[in-house]
């Protein structure tokens, strides 16, 4: 691959190619920010919860990390989704997270800001986070096992 093909977004690469063949900016690109991954998980035993505590470093007005760069340092039990770690990674991976709809061969939704051109349109229709969690910096750690929401394995 020739190193300017790392700076473009290929016309509909998300339809056109594997999550292997996508090049570095593609692959940032097809995260739809719905910031799911970002809520906490409590480990009990051999079971994991999902919990809808999200993590301190998201800033909740947009789902974004505050700290993307330097993430994995500040947050022990962060994951930085790679093309490498993504298969032990689906497990846990919301149904609608676009890493694991194009590993399976599905279309993007709707509204995916790929297709809508537009990085709100996943908050105004209340598939992010957004307005559906708590910030951890509001949550008592003996409290938060009152905040789970699902069980998603082991
Ligand atoms: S769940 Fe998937 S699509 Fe949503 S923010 Fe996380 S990595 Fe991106
Ligand atoms: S450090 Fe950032 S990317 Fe990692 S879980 Fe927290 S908010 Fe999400």
């Amino acid at each position: 691959m020739k190193k300017t093909e790392n700076k473009v977004l290929r016309d509909k690469f998300w339809e056109k190619y594997t999550l292997d063949q996508m090049n570095s900016m593609e692959w940032e690109a097809l995260c739809d920010g719905c910031g799911k991954c970002c809520l906490l998980k409590l480990e009990n035993e051999s079971q994991i919860y999902l919990t809808n505590i999200a993590c301190a470093q998201i800033d909740l007005q947009n789902c974004r990390c505050q700290n993307y760069k330097k993430r994995t340092e500040l947050v022990k039990n962060c994951m930085s989704l790679t093309k490498e770690n993504l298969k032990i990674n689906l497990k846990w991976l919301p149904y609608t997270c676009s890493y694991k709809l194009v590993s399976d061969k599905q279309s993007l939704p709707p509204w995916h800001h790929l297709i809508t051109k537009d990085r709100n349109t996943v908050h105004e229709l209340g598939f992010s986070i957004k307005n559906n969690c708590i910030h951890e910096t509001k949550v008592q750690k003996k409290n938060m096992r009152s905040h789970v929401i699902a069980e998603i394995g082991n």
